[in-house]
């Protein structure tokens, strides 16, 4: 059956720009038809703040929510992603599917109460304890899949593919054994993984080679004859051993051994491509793949900092992740991205538009190429584009007095997290007045979860 609401936004972000008085018809949770200058009409719910189109999270991995904060020690010899990456094993060495569904659902709730209202999942982790599937071999999915049911943020899972230990098809280690299928085994899980999510609202299934280091090249083949639409993530040129090791072994650098051997394109999100030299970086803007930037976890781990500067100039397509959850917000994770390209190139406003605000074009060109890596219509507010909405808080003190774009440049640069009344998705409302709706029984649960995994 169908169903239509009206929805009512005192003030918006539109594609041409902002406008006061816009009416949305929302049919089954897309935006059947735009209206601008109509009174508010009786019926229906009205937003008041400044209503912007909802921030697509393109790169997640929701159980390292559970180990934010746990990884800051520096230990007897120098700290690094890699040692970073053995307490990541060690803490997921724990986890069974009611625990990361828990810890899921509490990650969901703060990237909606931060702005995000759809997310990519590159989801990895997969296996028992012990390393053997489990008996439902998608009994992790699924627990990705009713934690995105109990918040209501709109999910793009993407099951990762990760065969091998390094570059060379080195044996996976025991840290491992939890992420790892063949070929076979793989091709089941794809199966059972749809069957997971359908009955989540406009949910899509992608797919993820987890990296160059955990997959042979004729993998990317064989996934893209297996998965012959839909998005296709890979965590690509992150660190620069990566690099090394794929120069000894491949003879050439990530993104250039990427691209010799896949035709990219618009289905492709390539997370990170921090470390780029300029053909690479062009390449990767000329395809129409997006860079999945995940600034707040890359400054985290070290990886060092995208060229988004010449990449933005060169036409290329990006949006932002929370990749590792230690902190969530969306306009938290724009900021950096700008603060990281002023701090290298020792100039202001890098990533906007000629005679226009930082804020509005991190705001937009995100949103589009979020959207994109989450093969999903939505990302503005348009007929044909869902739902999927956020209101800014005008009232609060870093936006008082602020309309336009120096009320969005104020959210993302002058607020300590991103001012938020009310969130969307699909046109329900599930966060109000900065809380979302099931924020106390989740975050309840969450907590009792991590004391007994902590213990
Ligand atoms: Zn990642």
């Amino acid at each position: 059956m169908t169903s239509t609401q009206i929805l009512h936004l005192a003030y918006a972000l539109l594609p041409d720009g902002f406008a006061e008085n816009v009416t949305l018809t929302v049919t089954d949770g897309t935006i059947a038809a735009v209206a601008v200058g109509n009174p508010a009409p009786e019926a229906g719910l009205r937003l008041d703040g400044l209503v912007l189109p909802g921030m697509p999270n393109l790169h997640s991995h929701l159980f390292q929510r559970g180990m934010a904060g746990l990884s800051e020690r520096r230990g007897a010899t120098a700290d690094s992603f890699w040692t970073w990456r053995e307490v990541m094993y060690r803490f997921l060495d724990r986890l069974d599917p009611d625990d990361v569904q828990a810890i899921a659902a509490q990650a969901m709730v703060e990237m909606l109460e931060g702005g995000f209202t759809a997310l990519a999942e590159f989801h990895y982790l997969h296996h028992d304890k012990d390393g053997r599937p489990h008996a439902n071999i998608a009994a992790m999915a699924e627990a990705v899949a009713a934690a995105a049911d109990e918040t209501g943020i709109g999910l793009t899972l993407l099951p990762v593919l990760y065969r091998f230990g390094n570059f060379g098809s080195a044996q996976p280690a025991h840290g491992q054994r939890r992420f790892v299928n063949d070929r076979d085994g793989f091709a089941r899980l794809m199966q059972a993984s749809a069957e997971a999510i359908r009955d989540l609202p406009d949910s899509r299934l992608g797919v993820a080679p987890h990296s160059l280091r955990a997959v042979a090249p004729d993998d990317l083949g064989w996934l893209l004859d297996l998965v012959p639409a839909g998005p296709i993530h890979i965590h690509v040129a992150e660190q620069m051993r990566e690099v090394e090791d794929s120069l000894a072994i491949t003879g050439r650098r990530p993104v250039e051994f990427l691209c010799d051997t896949v035709a990219l394109d618009r289905r492709w999100c390539l997370i990170h491509a921090t470390h780029l030299v300029g053909a690479e970086r062009d390449a990767i803007a000329r395809s129409g793949a997006v860079a999945g930037l995940c600034p707040i976890t890359e400054a985290s781990l070290g990886d060092g900092i995208f060229d988004g500067v010449r990449y933005h100039a060169a036409g290329g397509v990006f949006g932002v992740g929370s990749d590792s959850n230690i902190q969530i917000d969306a306009g938290a994770e724009l900021r950096l991205l700008e603060y990281s390209q002023r701090l290298r190139d020792r100039g202001r406003a890098l990533l906007a538009e000629a005679e226009a605000s930082s804020g509005l074009a991190l705001w937009k060109n995100a949103c589009a190429g979020g959207a994109q890596a989450c093969g999903r219509a939505l990302g503005s507010i348009a007929a044909g584009q869902r739902a999927d909405l956020v209101s800014l808080d005008l009232d609060h003190p870093a936006l008082a007095g602020k309309r336009g774009e120096a009320a969005l440049d104020s959210a993302i640069f002058a607020a300590n997290a991103l001012p938020l009344r009310d969130v969307l998705v699909g046109g329900e409302r599930l966060v109000s007045e900065g809380r979302h709706v099931a924020r106390t029984a989740v975050a309840a649960r969450f907590a009792a979860t991590m004391r007994r995994l902590l213990a």
